[in-house]
C-alpha cells in the first residue's frame, strides 16, 4: 500500500536508526538526557519525545522481562537443570542478571519503543509531514 509517496523516512530507516539507538526522525544521537531519560525533544531536529511519559517507558518494562528471559533465565535454568550450578545460586545469578542486563539495554529498549510506534505510524514523523496538513489533492 503505498500511501505514502511524500515520506522521506522509510520503515527500513526508521527501525536502523532506531535499533541503534538513535532519533527515527533525524538519525542523530539526540534521545536521550541520561542513561534513564529521554530528552523532551530531539536535541538535533526538535522532534516531540513526550509521548513516552505515558507509553514509551511502560513498554521498556516487558521488553526488558522478555529480553532478561532469553538472555538469562533459560541460560541459568538450563546449566542448573545440567548440575553446573546449584538451585539458589542460579536464582542469585538470575535476579543480578536480569537487573544489569535490563539497566544495560534500557536506552536501546526506550528506543526501541520509539521505534515500534514509528513503524506502525510512519507519518507521525515530523519528516514524514505529521505537522503539515494533508496537501495531497495539490496535484
Ligand atoms: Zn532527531
Amino acid at each position: 500500500m503505498p500511501s505514502n509517496d511524500s515520506a522521506d523516512v522509510s520503515r527500513e530507516e526508521i527501525i536502523a536508526r532506531s535499533l541503534t539507538g538513535r532519533c527515527p526522525n533525524c538519525g542523530c544521537f539526540g534521545l536521550f538526557k541520561s542513561w534513564f531519560k529521554l530528552n523532551k525533544t530531539c536535541r538535533d531536529c526538535g522532534m516531540s519525545l513526550e509521548k513516552e511519559e505515558s507509553g514509551f517507558y511502560f513498554g521498556t518494562t516487558s521488553i526488558g522481562y522478555v529480553v532478561s528471559i532469553i538472555v538469562v533465565l533459560i541460560p541459568i535454568c538450563l546449566l542448573v537443570v545440567n548440575k553446573a550450578l546449584s538451585v539458589w545460586t542460579g536464582v542469585a545469578l538470575a535476579i543480578l542478571g536480569s537487573v544489569l542486563l535490563t539497566m544495560l539495554i534500557y536506552p536501546l529498549m526506550l528506543s526501541w519503543i520509539i521505534m515500534s510506534y514509528y513503524v506502525l505510524f510512519p507519518n507521525q514523523l515530523p519528516r514524514n509531514g505529521s505537522t503539515k496538513p494533508n496537501d495531497a489533492q495539490s496535484e
